[in-house]
């Protein structure tokens, strides 16, 4: 299909072109729009083509959603329900006629519920729908077959029409939980006990009551879905942690470690560490790798290295996960520098195995360091843990409110021209 695949170098080309400036600057990295992955599935194209008596409707997305289909009588249309989906559609994508087509328009029905409804020049039945991956560049296509009908055999699927969607339009089931999800991820745990300091503190110890504290400070703000990758002493992989926190698809990651570095006790802070390949310096290169020896401590292989971003959309998204990530990096250092004490840089890079989810915004705290006595009898006051956990929630608070206000829209002129979509 020729016309689509120009459709969505194009549509990347554009949705490039309009990132770029955003994350150059990374101002405030919530103006660079919805998170694709971890937000609804992006639709760049849609493309008809007919043959014989048939029609398909075919959607470029960044990802497979679930579709499902029916048909309404007078006027002669066909619905398509989609979970929420992100529509960058050319303007007119929706005026274009084809075969059994006349038109169609798509966007937001209900919340977290998007849907398509097409005009149909004759009766039509719906085929079966396809979802297939386009091994080239990893978009997914999903095929919706319109099938030339006589009015009879229409007005019987219309009449027996799935009545799953009237219903839901009447009583909307239970709206799940929309509040972000943040994964709180106590470094360390079972038999990785971490840095050890020199009274015989574990690093996995303090780590993980500090992690309990900042999840009971969460919940009793009752703004978000708190979880843990650890909730007692356990030992979890680091690709573990990562995989958690996709598969739960958390809106931020936050990874709490206190390092100890017994060649110089005088060093002292903390210090928030984002991912890059690149670390800031030396000495975060040598921390980073001191954690990623998580697993081999604890006599697993090592974390594997992750897959190779080919995609475009991959990329926009990690770009974007990143520029996220500092953001928050950001706030929470200004956060935290008037409650407790910051290191020299506090805000850097290294190469954390634990804080390469390509579409979770991650950080790691390095609380302060257990080869510091002061840091030591710090990190074990309980006032000290209150202020630091509460002044975290705050930066949590202030990142999502960020988000929310600067990357809703102000509809761009693609979706403004999208009309409600009622059937
Ligand atoms: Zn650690």
């Amino acid at each position: 299909m020729p016309s689509c695949a120009r459709l969505i170098r194009s549509a990347c080309l554009r949705l490039a072109v309009a990132l770029v400036p955003a994350l150059a600057g990374l101002p405030a990295p919530a103006q660079t729009g919805d998170k694709p992955a971890i937000g609804p599935a992006v639709a760049i194209g849609a493309d008809l083509a007919s043959q014989g008596g048939t029609t398909r409707l075919t959607l470029t997305l960044s990802r497979p959603v679930e579709a499902r289909g029916f048909v309404m009588e007078r006027p002669d249309r066909a619905v398509i329900d989609l979970p929420e989906v992100n529509f960058q559609l050319e303007s007119g994508t929706g005026s274009r006629r084809d075969g059994l087509v006349q038109s169609f328009r798509y966007g937001l029905f209900a919340p977290g519920r998007s849907r398509i409804v097409i005009d149909l020049g004759a009766p039509a039945t719906i085929g079966r729908i396809e979802t297939v991956t386009r091994p080239r560049d990893g978009a997914v296509l999903l095929t919706v077959p319109l099938q030339r009908a006589d009015r009879e055999a229409f007005r019987k699927a219309a009449a027996t029409a799935d009545p799953a969607p009237a219903q839901a339009r009447s009583t909307p089931p239970e709206p799940a939980d929309q509040r972000p999800l943040i994964m709180v991820d106590a470094g360390h745990g079972g038999t990785d006990p971490g840095a050890i300091a020199v009274g015989g503190v574990f690093e996995k110890d303090i780590v993980f009551g500090f992690a309990q504290a900042l999840v009971e400070k969460l919940e009793a703000g009752g703004r978000y879905r708190v979880r843990m990758t650890r909730d007692r002493d356990v030992f979890v992989p680091l690709a573990d942690r990562v995989r958690l926190a996709r598969e739960a698809r958390a809106d931020l990651f936050v990874s709490i470690h206190a390092d100890s570095i017994s060649a110089a006790p005088q060093v002292r802070g903390a210090t928030i560490y984002t991912n890059s390949e690149k670390a800031t310096d030396v000495e975060s290169a040598k921390l980073a790798e001191r954690e990623n020896r998580a697993d081999a401590a604890a006599g697993v292989d090592a974390a594997e290295a992750p897959p190779d971003i080919a995609d475009i959309l991959q990329e926009l998204t990690l770009r974007e996960t990143r520029g996220f990530s500092s953001g928050f990096a950001r706030t929470l250092m200004g956060q935290l520098s008037p409650v407790m004490e910051m290191s020299g840089k506090p805000h850097r890079e290294a190469r954390f195995v634990v804080l390469r989810s390509p579409d979770v915004p991650s950080v790691l705290v390095e609380l302060g360091y257990l080869s510091s006595k002061h840091d030591l009898e710090m990190l074990q006051s309980p006032e000290w843990r209150a202020g630091v956990t509460g002044s975290m929630a705050k930066a949590i608070d202030l990142f999502f409110t960020n988000r929310a206000t600067l990357s809703r829209p102000a509809p761009t002129r693609r979706s403004a021209a999208v009309a409600p979509v009622l059937p």
